[in-house]
């Protein structure tokens, strides 16, 4: 098979959960422009309807469905309803995330009152793990069911998931709030986990861990803020935070045939902030 053809995603069908908005909605909109058929779904409906819409407009295949990833029902329908519409089911990225807040130190590198391990809220705590981590298994287990239902429409077998880590997963980020880091850390082990347990089915499951990404995360602080976002441009060593088009790639390379033989595995986009100028 020529390279270029194993990137080919075209008559697939993939479902992008928090797709209203930042990482997700460029997820969305790489499938949708390799010609797959997406279901992008958020807690923001009217987000999601939005810009399904748009992305209609411009000739996608494409489709909306609210969808709060902390309710397990909820996921579940939306799954079904996705792979009744589309005939079954080829990638899933399991992408809904959020910051809490209160990170043990602020922007300025002062130590935060409510972010510290004896001050941090119990509800700010749940919420992020519902979110971040829970969310997340709700996901892949309703993509792993579907995905393994015989007799799919397209008479495929098997099914890429990926889900957004991120690299407060592999190293401390103290701006960010407690209970992001350990969720993070868990979908990066989950997905070495399901790695070998869905080997068999031929579903893969990777992760992306993203660095510093202009989106509404935290409020869209990187958006909001001039200052902070100058300070942050300075520390990535490829020079800027980056924006979510530069993530397509790397989605269609894990979504596709062209990643047949990585499961269980993470990659990492961060501009090399691990590399150490800023840790
Ligand atoms: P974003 O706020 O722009 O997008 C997140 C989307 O998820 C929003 O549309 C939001 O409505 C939706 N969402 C929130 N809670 C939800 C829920 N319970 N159910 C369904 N949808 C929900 O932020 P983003 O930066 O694009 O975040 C996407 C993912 O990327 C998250 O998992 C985040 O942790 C991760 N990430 C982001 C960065 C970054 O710098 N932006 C870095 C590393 C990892």
């Amino acid at each position: 098979m020529a390279t270029l053809d194993r990137f080919d995603i075209k008559g697939r069908s993939a479902l992008v959960t928090g797709a209203a908005s930042g990482i997700g909605l460029a997820y969305a909109e790489a499938m949708a422009e390799a010609g797959a058929m997406v279901t992008l779904t958020d807690i923001d409906g009217e987000g999601a309807e939005r810009e399904a819409a748009r992305l209609r407009e411009a000739g996608c295949e494409v489709r909306f469905d609210r969808l709060d990833v902390s309710d397990f029902d909820a996921v579940a329908a939306a799954f079904d309803t996705h792979a009744k519409v589309y005939g079954g089911l080829d990638i899933t990225f399991a992408n809904a995330g959020i910051d809490t807040g209160a990170g043990f130190w602020n922007p300025a590198g002062h130590r935060n009152p409510d972010g510290q391990v004896d001050t941090y809220d119990p509800k700010r705590w749940d919420k992020s793990i519902s979110v971040n981590l829970s969310g997340v298994f709700y996901t892949v287990s309703n993509a792993v069911r579907v995905m393994k239902q015989p007799g799919r429409a397209n008479g495929r077998s098997g099914g890429s998931i990926i889900c957004t880590a991120s690299n407060a997963g592999l190293v401390t980020e103290p701006i960010v709030g407690l209970p992001y880091m350990p969720a993070k850390a868990g979908v990066l082990h989950m997905v070495r986990a399901l790695g070998l347990e869905l080997a068999e089915f031929r579903i893969r499951i990777n992760a992306i861990a993203p660095g510093p990404f202009v989106t509404n995360i935290g409020g869209g602080w990187l958006k909001k803020d001039p200052v902070a976002r100058k300070a942050w441009d300075a520390i990535v060593p490829l020079g800027a935070v980056a924006e979510t088009d530069q993530l397509k790639p790397l989605a269609l390379l894990l979504a596709s045939d062209a990643s047949d033989y990585m499961t269980g595995s993470h990659v990492v986009i961060d501009g090399g902030m691990m590399l150490g100028k800023y840790q």
